[in-house]
């Protein structure tokens, strides 16, 4: 299990940037990530073990700077739990299989779902070509 891999490994396999947001559950500054403003079709991946976890169809532009999603890719794929730091009561999002921290999700999402994932781009990697072929 991937979740085992200890920081070493992932020192290892990530940048120093990539390794601080996705196992030190860090936070990329606002309009500096690689994907806030792309819409191309494909899937995300989780930038650690490369688990799809969302579609661009559920992508939408939240103004917030960071690239946001009203649905994961299938139910499941995100693992959510309390983040009670920085003193507000948040819902942390993780990859469910890695524990790589994606962001966080809220309920003011725009959209039917009401949801809105809030990701870092360094925890996905676009893929555009799988997206070709639908969900
Ligand atoms: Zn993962």
């Amino acid at each position: 299990m991937s979740k085992e891999k200890d920081d070493n490994y992932w020192r290892d396999k990530l940048t120093p940037e990539e390794f601080h947001v996705c196992r030190e559950s860090g936070t990329e500054r606002p309009f500096t990530g690689e994907y806030w403003d792309v819409f191309e079709d494909g899937v995300y991946r989780c930038r650690c073990c490369g688990e799809v976890l969302f579609h661009s169809d559920s992508k939408f532009e939240a103004h917030c700077g960071w690239p946001s999603f009203d649905a994961e890719m299938n139910e499941g794929v995100v693992a959510k739990r309390p983040d009670n730091s920085l003193g507000m009561q948040r819902i942390e999002i993780v990859c469910a299989k890695c524990d790589a921290h994606l962001g966080h999700v809220f309920p003011d999402g725009p959209t039917e779902t009401g949801l809105r994932y809030c990701v870092n781009s360094l925890s996905i990697k676009l893929d555009t070509e799988s997206g070709k072929e639908g969900k």
